[in-house]
């Protein structure tokens, strides 16, 4: 399936109850590519799900967290395809989505068989990326992508999931808190940074 048509079978989802409650799926967001292309990035960011916001805008983190995963994007000298403010040195080089492309209703935590459900379009979306670092942000990003190489990873904390690099499809894949834990967590906040630069050090090898 090439990149019109992953997007459109997103659009027209109806593999699970989701689709009843979703206002908007929410494929993805990237720089610009050229028609029937996937846009050329390095960098591929996985969340959970659309919250509210998302759902209404049909566009990943766009609420409070995603401000946050916005501003740790810029720290990295990465912005969002759809951030129009021009700045020196800072690249759209990151295509951002997530495990599941419809919100659970009152924001509640995905199903694991949404979760399965979903998965077929992550993993042609990073067939078709083809990126060279994936950050999973949080357990569910990190049971969507890992369940089939990490033993029992539904029974491991986040925190003994990251500082390693585990594989995907053959990317890299390093694991870090999802963006609305660390606006709880402050403390953790340099446990995130901590993980953003391992993911730098994966790119440069
Ligand atoms: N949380 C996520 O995991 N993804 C979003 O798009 C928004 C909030």
């Amino acid at each position: 399936m090439a990149w019109p048509a992953l997007q459109a079978a997103v659009a027209g989802c109806r593999a699970c109850a989701l689709c009843m409650s979703r206002k908007n799926t929410v494929f993805g967001v990237g720089p610009p590519a050229p028609d029937a292309a996937a846009p050329q990035v390095d960098w591929l960011i996985v969340g959970e799900a659309p919250g509210e916001n998302e759902d209404m805008a049909s566009e990943p983190f766009v609420g409070q967290a995603g401000k946050l995963l916005d501003n740790m994007l810029l720290a990295v000298r990465l912005q969002r395809g759809t951030d129009d403010v021009a700045r020196p040195g800072v690249a759209k080089n990151v295509f951002i989505t997530n495990a599941l492309k419809c919100r659970p209703p009152a924001n509640r935590s995905p199903d694991h068989a949404e979760v399965a459900q979903c998965a077929p379009y992550l993993k042609r979306q990073v067939e078709l990326l083809q990126p060279k670092i994936i950050l999973a942000l949080g357990k569910v990003a990190a049971q969507s992508l890992l369940q089939g190489s990490v033993p029992e990873i539904h029974k491991i904390p986040l925190g003994k999931l990251r500082g390693q690099v585990y594989s995907y499809l053959g990317v890299p894949v390093v694991v870090s808190y999802h963006p609305a834990y660390l606006l709880r967590s402050l403390g953790d906040k340099a446990k995130a940074w901590d993980d953003l630069c391992l993911a730098i050090d994966v790119l440069k090898r």
